[in-house]
Formats: structure tokens, sequence, C-alpha cells
């Protein structure tokens, strides 16, 4: 059989305007791979549908802005040139007229071109949208591949295209994102006392993770630190955001945009979980100064489970009785850590520290313990401020205790910034990446383009099932 594809467009009133062919496919006996359309057909026939229907488009279009909009006299042609536009169905040489500007509106022989007034950007907001959103969440050259493999648009992207419409996307958010501000708690508690009861607090885990630098000017050798995190609300889908806080020039703003996203209150306690790294801990107090910031249970307890192991591996026909001595004296620690007592805690660490350097014979377990035991005194006496009492807080239902903070770092760095070993990164590049990666792990690029662009609203429930 012989199948032929028509379109045709009709006017306000009902007449077909234009018939146009737009495919012509053959079928013989069934098979499996001649049922219905073939990928290479449907990509044809979406192309030629689309040609069709933005040439009437366009035409009309021109036809309306040929006269003057002032007097409505002819406006003179003074040539015409081509406009490139990328859709997510082709890409289309459109011919774009340009006329002299009427008398009545200058003196001055100054042309305009309507057609190419109309758009401004080449690149239609879908097919940006698509690039975006998914080369944020992969590599360039795979986005590259996925969408030509599965749109007919052939070979007009290429990673540098994508990658540079990517940056343009995120610098658009960022150019949104308001000012920053040294407070975003807005009022005072007066007034905050007026408002509904605020939910159970907000928890924020932040992490901080390191990619690949591009130069070698930047600290840590080759490396910069990025910084996550994600909120948890005690309701509600949890949101991560990411930046490069060497180059981010307005954090606070972006982690209230990210609360308020979901319905943070001025009356509304924030609790901060980190791992207690340096910049992280400087970092939840510069972000939100009234919250609460403690030191996330997780990295206490992981630390204290691999020192037991250390102690258990003690070799007990050299050291009898020391191995099981020593995992004793660490589970009086973490019963005082767990409690909040960080001066019994530490006094424990001290204690344990000076007999491990009098146990015998210094074997290489025994050295890593020392070393693990050294380091964890280091640690709690650098976050001595951030260690609440957690087993109060546990019976009372509060948060201790992230976990998702290691993940996360994994969820919104590793898997597309440095698992590409051979990826190197500037910290512009990064961060902005970061801006578009968030956002469409949290199923919110959608609307945002939404918001761009009006036309593409309202087909939300596609990214939620995605998200
Ligand atoms: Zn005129």
């Amino acid at each position: 059989m012989k199948v032929r594809i028509q379109v045709t467009v009709e006017s306000d009133q009902g007449e077909a305007q234009c018939v146009e062919d737009v495919a012509e496919f053959e079928r013989g006996a069934l098979q499996p791979d001649a049922l219905g359309l073939t990928l290479a057909e449907a990509k044809a026939l979406l192309q030629g549908v689309q040609r069709t229907i933005v040439a009437e488009q366009t035409t009309a279009y021109l036809e309306g802005h040929r006269p003057c909009p002032a007097c409505q006299a002819p406006r003179r042609c003074k040539g015409h040139h081509q406009l490139v536009y990328r859709t997510v169905f082709g890409k289309l040489t459109l011919s774009s007229p340009r006329g002299y500007m009427c008398r009545c509106q200058t003196t001055e022989p100054r042309s305009v071109s309507p057609l190419a007034d109309l758009l401004p950007e080449r690149t239609a907001p879908e097919l940006l949208y698509l690039e975006a959103k998914f080369a944020a969440l992969m590599s360039y050259g795979v986005t590259v591949d996925v969408l030509g493999e599965l749109l007919p648009i052939g070979a007009q992207l290429n990673a540098t295209t994508v990658q540079r419409h990517l940056l343009r996307v995120a610098e658009r958010m960022e150019h949104e994102l308001g000012e920053e501000q040294v407070m975003f708690v807005e009022g005072c508690p007066a007034e905050w006392e007026r408002l509904s009861p605020p939910d159970a607090p907000l928890t924020v885990g932040l992490d901080g993770g390191y990619v690949h630098a591009l130069d070698d000017r930047s600290r840590k050798a080759g490396w910069f630190e990025v910084i996550v995190g994600k909120s948890l609300p005690d309701e509600g889908a949890s949101k991560c955001f990411g930046f490069v806080h060497t180059y981010d020039t307005k954090p606070k703003r972006r982690l209230f945009e990210v609360l308020r996203s979901q319905g943070m209150q001025a009356n509304q306690q924030v609790t901060f979980l980190s791992d207690g790294g340096d910049t992280v801990r400087e970092l939840q107090m510069y972000l939100h100064p009234e919250a609460e910031h403690l030191l996330d249970w997780f990295n206490i307890s992981m630390r204290m489970t691999v020192m037991g192991q250390m102690a258990k591996g003690l070799a007990p026909r050299e050291v009898p009785e020391a191995g099981s001595d020593v995992e004793r004296q660490l589970e009086r620690i973490k019963w005082y850590l767990w409690h909040g007592n960080v001066f019994r805690a530490l006094q424990g660490l001290e204690d344990l520290t000076m007999d491990l350097d009098d146990l015998e014979p210094v074997t290489e377990g025994l050295k890593k313990l020392r070393k693990a035991v050294h380091e964890f005194l280091g640690y709690i006496t650098a976050n001595k401020a951030f260690i609440p009492n957690y087993g109060d807080r546990y019976r009372h239902g509060e948060t201790i205790s992230t976990a998702f903070a290691e993940s996360t770092v994994n969820q919104i760095v590793s898997r597309r910034m440095v698992k590409q070993q051979q990826m190197r990164w500037t910290q512009r590049g990064a961060h902005l990446l970061l801006q578009v990666r968030t956002q469409a792990l949290n199923g919110d690029l959608h609307a945002t383009f939404g918001r761009w662009y009006p036309g593409m609203q309202g087909d939300l429930h596609q990214e939620q099932e995605a998200a």
C-alpha cells in the first residue's frame, strides 16, 4: 500500500489556504519493523509538517507587517536576508525581508526587519529547554547524540552549541535571582507571632565535593570545591541546590529561594546539618545566621564505627585485652557524644590517645588507629559548638542526621561532573551548570521555561513524571 500525508492549512473562516504533500511511503507484506511509522519516517514527516506550518505562519505575519503600522502606507522593500531558526522539528531557513521605515516615523533612512525582530533568539524555546535539560543531566556529547537520534534535527547540534545554550539558560536564571541581602528573614518577632504556627523545622543538609579545575591557579592542586545541599521539608518533596562558593555572589539568596519555594515561613526554624568540614561549617553560619547549626550525627557515627573496627583488628595474640579495652573506651566516648557531653567525650579521647601511645608492640594497625583517634579529637574539638544532645533530639523526633548529604554530593556533582574524569571545569562553568542541573533534578526547569515563554506552560505533568 501507499501512504501519502498532506497538511491542510485553513483560514479562520475555514477556507483551505494551502495543501502540501509532506511525506509518502510504501508498505509491502507486514513485518514487525514495518508496522506503522519508522523513526526515520516520523522525523521526515514532522520536519515536513513543521516547514509547511512555519511557512504559512511567517507569510501571514509578514503580510500583516508590510504596511507602516502608523499610516498604513506600504513600506519600501530593501531586500531579503536568510534567517536560520532551529526548532525541535528541524532547522528552518526563513526568508526575512527588510523594509525601510516609513517617512511618517523617521526622516533618517532606517530599515526594519519584522521577522528578525520577532525571533531575536535563533533557537526555539522548546529546543533550548531540551538541550539544557539533557546537558544538565549528562554530557554535552551524549545530549547531542540522544536529541539527534530522536528528533529530526540532523547534524545541526554539536557539543559546543549545546554548552553555549546551557550557559545562556543558566545566565538567565542567575539574572533572575534577586539581589543578595544580609538577612532574608523579614519582619520582627512580634509580626511572626501573628503568622500561623509554622510547620516542623526545615532540615538542610550541606556538604562539599570537588571537581577538576581547568586552570591550575586555583587552590587544592587542580581541584575546587562545590557546595551542595538538600532541603527536606517535613512534608513534600526535597529540593537540592548547589553553588561554587568561591564564585557565587548570592549564596544566601539562592538558599532562600529554594526554601521559599518549599513554603518556608518567616517564623519557621531551619536546622542545618553538615559534616563539619571547614568550608561548610563557616558557610552554614553565614547562609542563615538565625538557624540551628548541627554536626550531622551520621558523620560522628561513621567515624566511630571505623575506629571500632580498627580496634577489633588490633592483633589479639600480640595485644590481648588491648583491643577490647579500646573498644570499650570508644563505646563510652560515643555515649558521651550522643548525649552532647562534649567535655567528657574530649577527656575520653585524650585518655584514649595516651593509652594508645603506651601500647606495644607498635603494629601497622595500631599506628592507623592512633592516627584516626588523633584526627577525631581534632574533628570534635573543631565542631564542639555544633554538637547537640542527639539522644534528646532523637527522643523528641527531631532531626539528628541526614545521611543524604553524601548521596546528594554524588547525585548533584559526581555523576555529571566528576565521573567524566577528563572533564575540567572553570568555576563559572561548574557553577552555572549546577544551576540548571539542580533545577532539572528538582523538576523545576520546565516551570522556569514556562515563565520565560508562556506558550510552554501547561505541559508540567510530563516533567513531574520524569522527576
Ligand atoms: Zn507611515
